[in-house]
């Protein structure tokens, strides 16, 4: 089909909502289709962008009616696990993108199109924070769906466990509020079981009082990595919930919008964000910082200085990445990882990073969703750039012998948001869990219409 003939599915789609459809032959095809992964290569049917939850009816509608799958995708931080999209239409719902903050009852209700910086700054602002993550861009209902750990983690838990309602559209068409008291199992599955049950056209969540916190970064000459990440270890041994820290081998890139004294640099550092006050967050913080850092950011900040503190991309990278959740961290993991990336290893990983978990998410609640706890103490995430073929072999062999390095500590279990690669679902969940998700599943998507970026398969 020459570029300007109109594709006639996409005019039969189109005709019908009052968003947009991109098809392959439409001059923004290839923005529309893009992922936020850039060394993806995503080829669906079709993109639809909703103005509203009818036209999300009407888009499932279509795509049943044609035999197409559609994958829910708004920034496409976790596409790597879909794979091909073949069959597939790709709904994005950027344009849902209202935004209400209750001060009253600290709730905020947020579109699915939202991502956490549209929230952060005016709930900042009001003394708020809610449990986002390490990257300010990543979609709320995408991050929620897959649990949510965040620099709050420790003291308030995942973030799904936060949810108090849902609106989604199910794969029959239907627009439904779900919550404790609808819709009890969705609600329940909702929270933590991934995007297999429909699309989410909003979220509604709980946020905190927190006017202030004491947060910052230490940064240290990669040479000194192992003296950091060994000191790191063994402080978060005594550590109370209300600090959340990261320990990381940090390689930067010559790149003009990083800070002159980041750039290109090679550092071991430590994150944190500390809920206790600045008096005894700096008292908390003193065994690391007599290791006399090159760098110390540590100050009394509001919750906004979170969303990047961990120096996230703000914009789409070509990336490869690797996770596991560790069910211990001795001494000698910290050693086995510095032999793998430390100095001296070759490793051109851009981070290797080890997040302290444990706290509140390892506590079980009753009232929690599919996603009740992490119980493994530590995680590791290491991501390299993958611009090129050979950049992209190039760092999936270091991505390889950092996960056989630390393959003696891995407990098995991966976390859902995290992992960018298929995964058996036995990782994220226990058997009743999957069971009872499958069965969820299966009484609102009989047919399989949804392609979730992990599936459960079954
Ligand atoms: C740089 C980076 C930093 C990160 N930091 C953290 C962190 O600190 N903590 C953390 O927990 N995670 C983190 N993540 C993981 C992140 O939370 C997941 O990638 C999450 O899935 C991103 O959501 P998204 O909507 O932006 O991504 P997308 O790839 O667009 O969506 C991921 C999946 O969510 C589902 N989904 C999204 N929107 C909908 C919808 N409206 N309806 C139904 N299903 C939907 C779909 O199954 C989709 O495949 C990070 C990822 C990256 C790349």
């Amino acid at each position: 089909m020459s570029p300007l003939q109109p594709d006639p599915r996409t005019c039969a789609l189109d005709d019908r909502l009052a968003g947009r459809v991109v098809a392959p032959n439409a001059p923004d095809w290839d923005r529309a289709r893009r992922a936020f992964n850039l060394a993806l290569d995503q080829r669906p049917e079709l993109v639809a962008f909703p103005a509203d939850a009818d036209d999300v009816a009407g888009i499932l509608r279509f795509a049943s009616a044609q035999g197409l799958r559609v994958a829910a995708q708004r920034t496409g931080h976790n596409a790597a696990p879909l794979g091909s999209l073949e069959q597939t239409l790709l709904l994005n719902p950027a344009a849902l993108d209202t935004i209400e903050l209750d001060i009253e009852t600290r709730h905020a209700r947020v579109g699915a199109g939202v991502v956490w910086q549209d929230l952060l700054p005016s709930a900042s602002q009001l003394g708020l924070a809610a449990l986002h993550g390490t990257a300010p861009n990543v979609g709320i209902v995408g991050y929620s769906l897959g649990g949510g750990i965040g620099w709050y983690a420790r003291k308030y838990g995942i973030a799904a466990n936060a949810i108090v309602a849902f609106e989604l559209v199910t794969p029959d068409g239907e627009l439904r509020t779900v919550d404790a008291t609808r819709e009890r199992e969705l609600f329940w599955a909702l929270r933590g079981g991934g995007g297999s049950f429909g699309v989410v056209t909003s979220v509604e969540f709980a946020v905190l009082p927190i006017a202030e916190l004491y947060a910052g970064a230490l940064f240290f000459p990669l040479a000194r990595a192992s003296d950091v990440l060994h000191a790191w270890r063994e402080w978060t041994a005594g550590l109370p919930d209300e600090v959340t820290s990261v320990a990381r081998l940090l390689q930067l890139p010559p790149l003009p919008e990083i800070p002159a004294p980041l750039r290109g640099g090679a550092f071991a550092v430590v994150e944190a964000a500390c809920l206790t006050g600045a008096h005894d967050g700096a008292a908390l913080l003193a065994p690391l910082r007599a290791l006399r850092p090159s760098l110390d950011t540590f100050a009394a900040v509001p919750p906004i200085a979170l969303a990047t503190l961990h120096m996230d991309p703000p914009e789409p990278v070509p990336y490869a990445s690797q996770h596991l959740l560790l069910a211990a961290l001795p001494a000698q993991a910290i050693d086995d990882l510095l032999t793998a990336a430390g100095p001296g290893s070759g490793s051109r990983l851009l981070s290797v990073e080890l997040r302290h978990l444990g706290g509140a998410l390892a506590r079980r609640a009753p009232h929690h969703g599919a996603l009740a706890a992490v119980e493994a103490p530590f995680m590791e995430l290491a991501v390299g750039m993958a611009g090129s073929r050979e950049q992209a072999t190039a760092t999936q062999l270091h991505l390889d012998v950092v996960g056989e390095a630390l393959a003696p500590y891995d407990g098995g279990a991966r976390c859902l948001e995290f992992l960018e690669a298929r995964c058996d679902p036995r990782a994220f969940f226990d058997d009743l869990t999957l069971a009872r998700l499958r069965r969820v599943r299966d009484r609102y998507d009989p047919d399989g219409l949804m392609r979730a970026n992990h599936a459960l398969a079954a």
